[in-house]
């Protein structure tokens, strides 16, 4: 058997890559080795995936069929006081409509439409085939073995493979070792309710998150009657935790208020996919490289950080683009291979570490909210006052003058010419280039609307094509 590209794994990343490399002509074999839908956890999205990565792909109608809970910002019982705030995308004039917003979902369904997608854009999906390991020839990954449904052994060779096996890949370390973070040592242990209550309108959607002694607790709603509810506590808390002890989920929601209240007259679920109390240990890390010779990392394979700000599924689509447009750009012969993989790696480690860098900021609790709106306007250095300075930085657009999900036409030039800053401090420039990735999700989006004169962001570095499905060199 053979493919341009083999895609191990059908998430999101698995699915997005897949897709906008087969959107090139290119022949391209995706193996899950589930049979979809399955349960996952990560139901909070982002308006880049949203509004950016599925415009890309196609599915936004689908994506508005599926009736997803429209979440409009998120509500936090964070910071010293523990009093709540609301920030809502939408309360910045520069979001508009249901650009400021993005969804709650339940993963079996998300995960299945953007499958069903990569399938329509003519890939080769094979579910319940698991991949083993990999074919490597003289130091390049040339192929995978895989076995069929029927337990059979089976050879796909490929010029390129993309592994999005998601955080138990069995093939990630061909390109390097996981590195666990340091910081972020917490254990996630997690359920379903029936009947929570809902916060008031207009935020009836919005993710809720609320820090209490032990750690903190996220609250989605995924439908008018449906909640998870997960609790994320430090490591030395969760020492005797383990999946299924809904007892110990239980004690957390009584100590901590806000839950306790949201939950007071709900049911937890006890059958069906969401009847069971799972937990996820050791969920933060990044290997050391995210490619080697014809192998590339996408998603959870290569990197993941705490989900206090939903950065997950963006993370695996984001990279997954940068992976499409390496492969697109190689296939078609038009930039060493080297060149383009450095480029993906270096976007992408780019905007892992930048979102870390603000985590750890935001994980620490004992600031109040003004010294948070504070710091959003510091590191965004935006004109207006605080409080709206930090819901555009929560919003993608923390830099002054532009829409970054308002696809504001006039904006755009001067954005995507503008210097990013060397010098200030490190989370100005994560939130320039947040920002700037969030635009250009949005131009390629954009029927009709082609890119223009952009800058690398690397000396040295590649442009994106007109298009956004490859890599160019920039103009003189
Ligand atoms: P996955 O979605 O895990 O997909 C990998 C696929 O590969 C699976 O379908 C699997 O069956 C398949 N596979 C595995 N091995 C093989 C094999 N050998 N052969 C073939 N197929 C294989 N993210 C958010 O955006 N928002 C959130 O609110 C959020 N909350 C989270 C809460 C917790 C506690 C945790 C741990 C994570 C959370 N995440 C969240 C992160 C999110 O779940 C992941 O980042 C996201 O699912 C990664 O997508 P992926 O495509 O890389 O991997």
């Amino acid at each position: 058997m053979r493919a341009d590209v083999v895609v191990i794994g059908g998430g999101p990343g698995g699915s997005t890559a897949a897709a906008l490399i087969a959107m090139k002509g290119h022949r391209v074999l995706l193996l899950e080795k589930e049979q979809y839908p399955i349960y996952k956890v990560g139901e909070s999205l982002l308006p880049s995936t949203v509004r950016g990565i599925c415009a890309l792909l196609g599915v936004t109608e689908e994506m508005k069929a599926a009736n997803f809970i429209v979440k409009r910002g998120g509500t936090f019982h964070w910071g010293k006081d523990l009093h709540p705030w609301t920030f809502s995308f939408s309360s910045s004039p520069r979001m508009e409509d249901e650009n400021a917003t993005a969804y709650q979902v339940e993963r079996m369904k998300f995960d299945l439409i953007l499958l069903n997608n990569a399938r329509k854009l003519g890939v080769d999906v094979r579910e319940r085939h698991t991949v083993t390991s990999l074919s490597v020839t003289e130091g390049r990954v040339d192929g995978v073995f895989f076995t069929d449904p029927e337990g059979q052994a089976r050879f796909c060779s490929a010029g390129f493979v993309v592994d999005a096996s998601g955080w138990q890949t069995r093939v990630a370390n061909h390109a390097g070792r996981r590195v666990l973070s340091e910081f972020f040592r917490n254990v996630a242990l997690f359920g379903y309710y029936r009947g929570g209550e809902r916060l008031p309108p207009p935020c009836e959607g919005n993710i809720l998150c609320a820090a209490f002694e032990d750690g903190w607790f996220w609250y989605i709603p995924l439908s008018p009657t449906l909640t998870s509810v997960g609790v994320v506590v430090d490591k030395q808390h969760g020492r005797t935790l383990q999946a299924g002890d809904a007892e110990a989920l239980e004690r957390f929601i009584d100590k901590c208020h806000p839950i306790r209240a949201m939950l007071s007259n709900a049911e937890r679920i006890t059958e069906g996919p969401y009847g069971q109390i799972r937990m996820r240990t050791d969920y933060s890390y990044q290997n050391t490289s995210f490619r080697a010779p014809g192998l590339v990392l996408v998603g959870d394979s290569a990197c993941f950080i705490d989900p206090v700000f939903s950065s997950g599924v963006h993370l695996a689509t984001y990279a997954a683009l940068l992976a499409a447009r390496s492969i697109n750009t190689c296939l078609d012969n038009r930039l060493p291979e080297d060149s383009c993989f450095r480029e993906f790696e270096a976007r992408y480690r780019r905007e892992y570490a930048r979102f870390y860098e603000f985590l750890v900021a935001f994980y620490d609790t004992n600031n109040d909210l003004e010294s948070y709106y504070w710091h959003a306007k510091r590191v965004t250095g935006s004109e207006f006052e605080p409080n709206r300075a930090f819901v555009e930085l929560l919003g993608g657009i923390g830099e002054s003058g532009e829409t970054a999900f308002g696809l504001s036409r006039v904006l755009f030039p001067e954005m995507l010419g503008a210097p990013v800053a060397e010098d200030g401090d490190r989370s100005r420039r994560f939130f320039t280039q947040l920002l700037r990735e969030g635009v250009k999700m949005q131009l390629q989006a954009q029927k009709g609307l082609q890119r223009e004169s952009e800058q690398p962001l690397f000396s040295g570095g590649l442009v994106p094509s007109a298009d956004g499905l490859q890599w160019a060199v920039p103009p003189e």
